[in-house]
């Protein structure tokens, strides 16, 4: 009989880790009668800064927004350029093109997905209208930010971390995105602590911290209303400046909250299940593990196919697994492989070969903090057993005959 065991539930890529406190401060917010940007807002701040030793933290609606403002803060625009990795999500490039600024990439370092120090230095002796260095600590491994912010101090030029996936990543010199002059935080849903949709920008100087905060909220200059020293006043306001409207509502404030009380712990599972993985892929020739330094916040888990070792194309090994249940994923796609990047700087993969072999050759696991042991066990299985059908045989690169890794 040809009788297949029931179809197991797939795993999705990620699962959200709320709990009863997340929906009480919800309820809490919303029967307080003050939504927008509030008291939870500024004490979420506060905590920011607490956890993270951040002198300035500034709650935004979204990273994307958080870099535009960080960058304009720092004097990115018109006829000024930044400098950052290919390997990483839109909106590290966009928030510099909203603000009429070009970008210059250099490729990432061949033993990690983050940019290669050297090749900001070769850059930055031939480029004088760099504004500011955007590094990416992509997956919640930190960038070598010791020689990035050495290279920066030479060249005169600021550091704004992307520090999206980086939260809480450590380093012997503090938390990531506290290493720069700026750090950027990300709260979308799928990141390490999430309000659903949000961010957070830390910053070390009292100046450019007003300026975010005028910039984030309509140009609108509130900080001189401060309606507790000039009560009689709260009405009135001026405009200083074309701002836009990036301030993070008092709802999402409190999630986020709460979130930063579990951020311990999240770390800890992260860290956990990461090295659940790497110990099992690491009996496996044909896969290369993820950089993995202690501080890692690990935001995703990106398992490298070894080519010479286990010869398939990526796509085809994404699409076995997901035909298997593993909701797997892709991350990044490079700007170089993305029309309106490439074709206005006129980007070629040939350029960033360290780039392209790591495009080619990853994908991203279903991770979580908190995910079962056993969803873990079947993650790990079945990626196993998918690359042993291939070494043994079962995968024909020019039939593509995908059915005999199934059975
Ligand atoms: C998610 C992400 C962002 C943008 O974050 P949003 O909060 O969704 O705007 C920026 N950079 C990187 C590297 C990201 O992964």
């Amino acid at each position: 009989m040809n009788e297949k065991p029931p179809a197991e539930k797939n795993i999705p890529f990620f699962k959200p880790s709320f709990s009863e406190k997340e929906e009480e401060a919800v309820i809490r917010v919303i029967r307080s009668g003050w939504l927008t940007t509030g008291k939870e807002t500024l004490d979420f701040e506060r905590e920011f800064s607490g956890y993270t030793g951040s002198p300035f933290s500034l709650a935004v609606n979204s990273a994307s927004s958080g870099l535009l403002l960080a960058m304009e803060a720092f004097g990115v625009g018109s006829g000024k350029k930044i400098l950052t990795t290919p390997y990483t999500f839109v909106s590290t490039a966009t928030s510099a093109r909203h603000l009429n600024a070009e970008i210059v990439y250099a490729d990432i370092e061949p033993d990690s997905y983050n940019i290669d120090p050297e090749k900001i230095e070769t850059v930055l002796r031939k480029d004088s209208s760099i504004a500011a260095i955007v590094p990416v600590h992509i997956a919640g491994e930190v960038c070598n930010m010791r020689a990035i912010n050495e290279i920066a101090s030479r060249f005169n030029v600021p550091v704004i971390e992307d520090s999206a996936h980086a939260f809480p990543a450590r380093t012997p010199d503090g938390l990531a995105g506290t290493l720069g002059d700026a750090g950027v935080f990300s709260f979308y849903a799928t990141k390490t602590i999430t309000t659903g949709e949000g961010g957070m920008v830390c910053v070390r100087d009292s100046e450019k911290a007003d300026r975010i905060k005028i910039m984030r909220s309509n140009g609108i200059n509130r900080i001189v209303w401060d309606r507790y020293t000039n009560p009689d006043a709260s009405w009135k306001y001026d405009v200083v400046d074309e701002g836009w409207k990036c301030n993070l509502p008092d709802i999402l404030a409190a999630i986020g909250r709460v979130q930063l009380t579990k951020a311990d712990t999240f770390f800890k599972e992260r860290k956990a299940l990461a090295e659940m993985f790497n110990t099992a892929f690491s009996r496996c020739e044909f896969f290369q593990l993820p950089p993995d330094s202690p501080g890692n916040a690990w935001h995703l888990y990106l398992l490298r196919i070894v080519p010479e070792k286990l010869t398939i194309d990526r796509d085809d090994f994404m699409q076995i697994l997901r035909e298997k249940g593993l909701g797997v994923s892709m991350h990044f796609i490079p700007h170089f492989e993305m029309s309106y990047f490439k074709d206005r700087y006129g980007l070629s993969k040939k350029d960033f070969p360290e780039a392209d072999k790591k495009y080619r050759t990853t994908i991203s696991l279903p991770f979580w903090p908190g995910m079962p042991e056993q969803t873990a066990r079947r993650i790990i299985d079945t990626v196993i057993e998918t690359g042993n059908s291939i070494t043994g045989g079962a995968y024909d690169r020019n039939k593509k005959n995908k059915k005999q890794i199934l059975q």
